[in-house]
């Protein structure tokens, strides 16, 4: 009598195996996500964690004394490899360890420039999941999100619109606590020859720079208006 095969089925050993997959995917994805949360800077420093954390507070701090005395804004800075600015839903003001360092290093009013203009988002309630100063467009290309195209391109030009709007701002809340529109245009034009441009696009959250430029050079210093 032949002997009868065995059934096919998969039986505890086969379990294990698919167990296995499911645990190596989980992993794997993991992996991935945390990845990608240390590349797009979700790793917030410790106090005295990361460089310039102090001058960052003090900037946000002479931009808000002078402008809305009442309110509190919290600098936080994040260690990251991108040069990235953003804020988000409240009053934080976001920037990454590596655009910290560049600005620390060309000094005081490029701090400012930044500070300021993150804080007209907020006053605008310009709310942006991350508005990147540098890498705008790359990100938004790999963001297929639930948005359609034309959703997409209308979110995108608000969005430009909204930081031609910050921009003007800025210049307003730097002159208020001392600084010049002439430290806001130093600051686009080192942005220009230092940071990655995002490239126009119907897509694109943010203006090209040179436009920024121009904008704000054929805007009327806020102090001479008061006179
Ligand atoms: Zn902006």
């Amino acid at each position: 009598m032949p002997k009868q095969r065995k059934p096919n089925f998969p039986g505890p050993r086969n379990f294990n195996s698919g167990l296995s997959l499911h645990v190596l995917i989980f992993l794997a994805l993991l992996f991935v996500q945390v990845g990608c949360a240390k590349q797009m800077g979700q790793h917030l420093c410790a106090v005295d964690e990361c460089f310039g954390q102090d001058m960052w507070q003090e900037s946000i701090d002479r931009i808000a004394t002078h402008n809305f005395p009442e309110e509190q804004y919290y600098g936080k800075v994040y260690s990251d490899q991108l040069s990235n600015a953003w804020t988000t839903n409240d009053n934080n003001v976001n920037i990454s360890e590596d655009l910290l360092t560049k600005l620390v290093y060309m000094g005081d009013a490029y701090i400012a420039s930044v500070t300021a203009h993150e804080i007209a988002h907020i006053r605008s309630h310009h709310y942006s999941r991350k508005a990147s100063l540098s890498h705008v467009s790359s990100f938004d290309s790999q963001d297929t999100g639930p948005f359609s195209y034309r959703a997409r391109k209308h979110k995108a030009r608000l969005s430009r619109q909204n930081e031609l709007e910050a921009d003007q701002l800025a210049v307003q809340y730097m002159e208020n606590a001392g600084y010049k529109k002439e430290d806001y245009l130093n600051f686009l034009k080192w942005m220009k020859s230092n940071l990655k441009d995002a490239a126009p696009s119907d897509l694109a959250t943010h203006p090209p720079i040179q436009l920024r430029i121009k904008r704000i050079e054929k805007l009327q210093p806020f102090a001479s208006e008061k006179e």
